[in-house]
């Protein structure tokens, strides 16, 4: 393999990354030492080496969770807003590095420059909202019953949050987390993508350097860098009080199913299969737009990705030509993730690749015809030739009797498409999936969004009209419902996650009164 480093040395020093040794990807809080294996991470647009990092062993996992005990034990003491005042710090740090990190995240994770930017830009956002919520975050005062005493709900930091990412969005599900569990007085552990190391780093460090300019223990944000064992390992310990994981599906049952076991809370971000429904009435020309957008964007590889295209009869034949006519013109622009002109960029991994054949397969193993698309990509750019490039595909089903491959989410630009007849059908179809994280209703009337939106309408955390099912804003809670796994993250009342919460009731007088109409006498 051929080491990659020319054009980003600059980059990589102003970051604190090291292109001739490994990164060190443990953070204790008072080191940057790991002890665990070395390995390489790897552009995928172009298969070549970026630098190398050494991952935790097991006992950096013990060392370091001990220490992020230690670091909440300082951290719980601190006033909310005096938390938010370091939230904002670090807001500041990470916007000072925005187009730096935006960079980096298009070098190692592969999405396209402006979008590895906006995912930067995302802590920011989630930063600056945290700040507001430092000072606002508390509990409630209920009446009582009972004559002179008084109830209140309490919330008080929860204690250690491990936080498992995943590699499509390699810092901002991290910024989502730390920013709201700073200011909840917890303290986090992070163990990101194990092909994401470098965005990590980089970005810990940030957090960390604010950390200890301002005084206090850099473990509030630790870091662990390896693959499942060490993820394993985080979920496992007796330190962890709160896992947020993000990922796949079935590794997110798993996790879910241990953290009940040893009565840890746990908060699941999974696997989404979205689906967009475009009504006759709708503004065609902003439904294409916007379908096209979901389904293409960082290369199918968010959570809340189109997968799923419902169609109604009246207008399909039409839809989709022009569907494949955006198709052929985004084809055109498959490159470079770092080229501004480029709007599709590589899978990040092999088995991205692979996996993504393997979908091709199925579908027309299950009846399905590729409109466009439904190959691996050659390039002619020489460069570009060992990374992980595929064409995106639609695919269209006549009839969706036994066809699996649509249940299932496929992180590739893999686009079905079907056809419905009333709006019942196409909200069953919707609904009709194991995953339940974003979906879109395309429409100009009323009477449908109310439908939509209501008891009897879309089942996802996220709800859109006449909007694209990814790029959400941080404002609203984040998150999906079934398999998806109900964690919700970001804006709303996420926070009410990262704390423990007491009901309190006092008794200012000098009887014992008792509810319910009791008596003890
Ligand atoms: P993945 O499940 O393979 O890995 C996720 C994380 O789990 C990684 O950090 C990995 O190292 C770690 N891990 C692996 N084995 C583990 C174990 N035994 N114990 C603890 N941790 C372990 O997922 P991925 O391929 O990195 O990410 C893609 C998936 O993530 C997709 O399904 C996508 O939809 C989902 N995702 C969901 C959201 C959301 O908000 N719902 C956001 C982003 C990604």
């Amino acid at each position: 393999m051929t080491i990659d480093l020319a054009p980003h040395t600059a980059l990589f020093g102003r970051l604190g990354l090291s292109t001739t040794s490994p990164n060190q990807g443990v953070y204790d809080g008072t080191a940057w030492k790991a002890s665990g294996p070395i390995i390489d991470s790897i552009n995928p647009a172009s298969g070549s080496v970026l630098a190398s990092v050494q991952e935790a062993s097991l006992e950096d996992v013990q060392r370091t969770m001990a220490a992020a005990r230690a670091a909440f034990k300082v951290w719980r003491k601190v006033a909310a807003p005096a938390r938010g005042e370091v939230v904002r710090q670090i807001r500041l740090a990470i916007a000072e590095a925005l187009p730096d990190l935006g960079a980096l995240i298009t070098l190692e994770m592969g999405k396209i420059a402006s979008e590895g930017r906006g995912e930067v830009q995302e802590f920011v956002d989630v930063a600056d909202y945290a700040v507001g919520l430092s000072r606002s975050i508390g509990g409630t005062v209920i009446p009582s019953e009972r004559d002179k005493h008084f109830i209140t709900e309490v919330s008080n930091p929860l204690g250690v949050v491990g936080c498992i990412t995943a590699f499509n969005f390699p810092i901002a599900v991290y910024g989502w987390n730390v920013a709201l569990a700073l200011v909840c007085g917890d303290s986090t552990v992070w163990k990101p993508a194990q092909t994401t190391p470098l965005c990590a780093i980089a970005t810990n460090k940030i957090i960390v350097r604010v950390l200890e300019d301002i005084g206090y223990p850099g473990a509030i944000s630790a870091l662990l860098c390896g693959g499942g064992e060490i993820g394993a390992g985080v979920v496992d310990s007796p330190e962890v009080d709160l896992i947020s994981f993000t990922g796949s599906e079935a590794r997110g049952r798993l996790i879910g199913m241990e953290a009940a076991g040893k009565f840890k809370q746990s908060l699941l971000e999974l696997g989404g299969n979205n689906a967009a429904i475009v009504m006759p009435d709708a503004n065609i020309p902003l439904a294409l737009q916007s379908c096209t957008f979901a389904a293409l964007g960082t290369a199918g590889q968010r959570c809340t990705t189109t997968r799923r295209l419902f169609l109604h009869k009246s207008i399909a034949d039409e839809f989709l030509k022009g569907l494949v006519k955006a198709y052929k013109s985004v084809t055109q622009r498959i490159g470079r993730p770092e080229d501004p002109n480029t709007l599709i960029g590589p899978l990040h991994s092999q088995d991205g690749v692979e996996r993504y054949l393997r979908a091709v397969d199925k579908i027309k193993q299950q009846g399905g015809e590729i409109l466009i698309g439904g190959e691996v990509h050659q390039h002619a750019d020489q460069g570009l030739k060992a990374g992980h490039w595929v064409l995106p595909t639609i695919a269209f089903y006549s009839t969706l009797q036994g066809v699996s491959i649509i249940k299932e989410e496929t992180f590739a630009p893999i686009l079905h498409v079907a056809t419905f007849e009333t709006l019942e059908e196409a909200i069953e179809l919707n609904n009709g999936v194991a995953q339940g994280l974003s979906s879109a209703l395309f429409t100009q009337n009323m009477s449908n969004v109310f439908q939509w939106i209501g008891a009897e309408g879309s089942d996802c955390g996220i709800v859109n009209v006449n909007g694209s099912t990814s790029g959400a804003e941080i404002g609203g809670r984040f998150g999906g419902n079934k398999s998806t796994g109900w964690g919700r993250e970001s804006g709303g009342d996420a926070w009410k996650q990262y704390v423990r919460w007491s009901s309190c009731t006092l008794n200012w007088s000098n009887e014992l009164g008792l509810a319910q109409g009791v008596s003890f006498e």
